[in-house]
C-alpha cells in the first residue's frame, strides 16, 4: 500500500495576539433561496501577508470578531476551513476562500445569533477582518496525493476542505484515481457548491458526487438517507474502491456524524479503517453515538474534523 505521509504544513504564522488585517474580496451565498440555512462562500485577499500562499487545503483560518463577550471580554478566535486549493482561489495564491454557516438558535425564547459566523456572512468586499492561523496538522491530503483513491463524507460546511481537496486532485488533469463525494444535507436547497461538482462529475469519470438528502424521500426499505446509508445504496461503485488499500476515507462536518459512517464500515467488514480499542457489543446499535470513540478511532487511513 502507498504510504500515507503527511507534508510539513505552517502553523498559527499568526496568533491570537498577533493576527492580521486582510480585507474581504468576495461574500456571496450559496444556499438555494428558499433554503431557511443561510452559507456563503467567503474569499479574503491576504497579499503582502506571510499567510500567501502558505496556507494548505484542509487547514483552517482563525476569525477574531470585533467586540466583547457579555462578561466584557474580547470575543475568542473561531475557525473556519479553508475552501480554496493550495495555488489559492482562482489559482491566486493571495486569495483565500472559506464557507461559512449564519448560526442562529432559539433557547428558551430567546434568540442567539452566532458571533464570528453572523459578522463574517454582513461583511461587505473592502471590510478588513482579522484572521490568524493557519491551523490543523492532520486533516490533509498526503504527500503523493494523487496515489490515493478517496471517499469524502461531508455534512454542511464540511464540504469546504473538500471543494479545495477536489480543486487540487483534479487541477493538472493527471489525477487517474477514483475520488468520490457524498454529501448530506436535509433538502436540496442545502446543497452546497453543487454546480460546480455537477460539472467536475460530468467532466471526469473518476469523480463521483453522491448526494444524500435525508427528508425529501426514502431508501427502498422506508429508512431514512444518511450519509453513511450511501455506501450500501452505491456499493457497487463505492465497494471495490473501499477494498482497495490505496483508499482514504476523510469525514468533515457535524459532530457525531462519525458515529454512523464508524458502525457502517465495521458492517461492511471495512474495519481496517478504525482502531478497534475494546470489545465490541453484537448489536453495534448499542453503542451510544458520544460513546463511539471509547470503542473505536480512526485508523491511519481515516481523517476527520468534525465540530
Ligand atoms: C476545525 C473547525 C473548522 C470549522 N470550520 C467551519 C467552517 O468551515 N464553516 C463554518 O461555518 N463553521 C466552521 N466551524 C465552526 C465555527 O468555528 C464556529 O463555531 C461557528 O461558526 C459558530 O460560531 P459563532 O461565533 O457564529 O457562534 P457562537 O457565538 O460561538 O455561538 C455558537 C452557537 O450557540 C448559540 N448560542 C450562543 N449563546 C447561546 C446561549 N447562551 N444559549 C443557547 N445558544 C447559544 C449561537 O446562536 C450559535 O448557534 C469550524 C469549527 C472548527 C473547530
Amino acid at each position: 500500500m502507498a504510504e500515507i505521509t503527511l507534508p510539513e504544513v505552517e502553523l498559527n504564522i499568526y496568533g491570537p495576539k498577533n493576527p492580521v488585517e486582510v480585507p474581504v474580496v468576495e461574500n456571496y451565498i450559496i444556499t438555494k433561496e428558499s433554503s431557511p440555512n443561510f452559507v456563503r462562500h467567503i474569499t479574503f485577499d491576504v497579499s503582502g501577508t506571510e499567510l500567501e500562499g502558505r496556507i494548505k487545503v484542509g487547514q483552517s483560518i482563525g476569525i477574531l470578531p470585533p467586540g466583547k463577550d457579555e462578561r466584557g471580554r474580547p470575543h475568542k478566535l473561531r475557525l473556519y476551513s479553508v475552501s480554496s486549493p493550495n495555488s489559492g482561489e482562482n489559482g491566486k495564491p493571495n486569495l483565500v476562500s472559506t464557507t461559512v454557516k449564519r448560526t442562529i438558535e432559539e433557547f428558551e425564547d430567546k434568540l442567539y445569533i452566532g458571533v464570528a459566523s453572523n459578522y463574517l456572512a454582513d461583511l461587505k468586499p473592502g471590510e478588513k477582518v482579522k484572521i490568524t492561523g493557519p491551523s490543523g496538522k492532520r486533516f490533509l491530503l498526503p504527500e503523493k496525493a494523487k496515489e490515493f483513491n478517496y471517499l469524502f463524507f461531508a455534512t454542511g460546511t464540511g464540504i469546504a476542505p473538500f471543494r479545495g481537496m477536489i480543486m487540487e486532485l483534479f487541477a493538472k488533469g493527471d489525477y487517474q484515481n477514483e475520488c468520490s463525494l457524498i454529501f448530506g444535507c436535509p433538502y436540496r436547497t442545502d446543497l452546497l457548491y453543487s454546480d460546480y461538482l455537477e460539472k467536475m462529475a460530468q467532466e471526469h469519470s473518476n469523480f463521483h458526487y453522491i448526494k444524500s438528502i435525508s427528508r425529501e424521500n426514502r431508501r427502498k426499505d422506508g429508512s431514512k438517507h444518511y450519509v453513511q446509508t450511501k455506501i450500501e445504496d452505491e456499493e457497487e461503485l463505492l465497494l471495490p474502491i473501499l477494498k482497495k488499500d490505496n483508499t482514504l476515507i476523510y469525514i468533515c462536518g457535524l459532530k457525531g456524524m462519525e458515529a454512523g459512517i464508524y458502525k457502517e464500515l465495521l458492517r461492511l467488514g471495512l474495519g481496517g479503517y478504525l482502531d478497534i480499542r475494546k470489545n465490541l457489543p453484537e448489536d453495534l446499535n448499542e453503542i451510544p453515538r458520544n460513546d463511539i470513540k471509547k470503542f473505536m478511532k480512526p485508523s491511519a487511513r481515516t481523517f476527520e474534523e468534525v465540530y
